[in-house]
């Protein structure tokens, strides 16, 4: 099967590798579809990625070889890859213990596990996640990031008809804001520079959508919320700046959700918030019920994938290197996902 390796220095290699075989317990997955997740773009950008290491785990496809002692899969059907409920007694993510810490975790990633920028993955049989009836494929391959924005909300105090900001619409802001919809949420403002973005946002049904380059997005956002400022912000941007900015906009006794990944040192300015007695509460990934509720937002259509993708957003794993490159300073591309096949 071929991959696309990250050989470290923002740089990828298409590399011939062997057919993965499952063991007892296991199944292949043949991908369909890899979206490619800003927390790729991120690991290739900053070269946090150990060399050797096969990236993609936003992903549907097709199990095309059961192990022994499989029953609840037959080569056919229809998966994404992950979300599925562990074996009582084990942990779905094993290394997040109690002190777990991202940072240390992504730069001593084993590099053992080949994931879904690989034509084949090998997965044990409790992993991957049945696709419902009614979510195509290429749908299917954004089960992931709308699962992050589905535990993001769920962790938030969201109420019925609170004011919501989400601050940055790549693929998650977009979910965010769809998710936080679905969940409830009164008027939804987004914060978003680039075009193609802020005009996914609009037709996704924004109340607002804000250029934080030419307009002073704090002010708008107070003004936009009679004066108070939003009940809840999703910070999805990633942003220098975007977290402080977060907190100060949001109103008295608000709540900031922290999604975004920041790699880098962001400033924050405390007295300009802190009276204010805001919380931040950080969200990171998701749980198998995440997927799970991820997949019936998707099937019953409160969540649309439509102005993420269109045609021009697929590519061939050959062109893997290229969209990385673009990715790192996105300004046409909302997403972009690999076609395998
Ligand atoms: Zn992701």
């Amino acid at each position: 099967m071929r991959a696309a390796v990250y050989k470290g220095n923002r740089q990828f290699a298409i590399e011939d590798m062997p057919n993965p075989t499952p063991g007892p317990g296991q199944v292949v997955i043949d991908v369909s579809y890899c979206a490619i997740c800003g927390t790729d773009v991120h690991h290739f950008m900053y070269d946090i990625a150990p060399p050797g290491t096969v990236m993609g785990h936003e992903y549907s496809g097709v199990v095309s070889a059961v192990g022994e002692g499989v029953s609840r899969w037959s080569v056919g059907d229809r998966v994404v890859g992950g979300g599925g409920e562990p074996p009582l007694g084990r942990a779905a993510n094993p290394s997040r213990g109690e002190r777990a810490n991202y940072r240390l975790e992504s730069a001593s990633a084993p590099t053992s596990r080949v994931r879904a920028y690989a034509e084949k993955v090998l997965l044990e049989d409790w992993e991957p996640v049945p696709i419902p009836e009614g979510v195509s494929d290429e749908e299917a391959a954004m089960c992931e990031p709308c699962a992050v924005t589905v535990h993001a909300a769920r962790l938030s105090q969201l109420k019925l008809g609170d004011s919501v900001v989400v601050l940055g619409a790549g693929p998650i802001g977009l979910l965010c804001m769809q998710v936080a919809r679905a969940a409830g949420a009164g008027k939804v403002i987004v914060s978003e520079p680039a075009p193609a973005r802020a005009e996914a946002a609009r037709r996704l049904g924004a109340d607002a959508v804000i250029d934080p380059l030419t307009e002073d997005a704090e002010a708008r956002v107070v003004e936009l919320t009679g004066g108070v400022g939003p009940d809840v912000v999703f910070e999805c941007a990633a942003a220098s700046g975007t977290l402080d900015q977060a907190l100060n906009m949001v109103r008295r006794n608000g709540q900031v959700v922290l999604v975004a990944i920041v790699w880098e040192q962001t400033p924050l300015l405390p007295p300009d918030w802190m009276a204010r007695e805001v919380s931040l509460k950080t969200s990171f990934g998701s749980q198998p019920e995440d997927w799970r509720i991820a997949l019936d937002l998707i099937r019953s259509g409160r969540v649309t994938m439509e102005p993420l993708v269109s045609e021009a957003s697929y590519l061939p794993l050959d062109e893997i290197q290229g969209a990385f490159e673009a990715l790192c300073n996105p300004s046409s591309q909302v997403q972009m996902v690999v076609r395998h096949g």
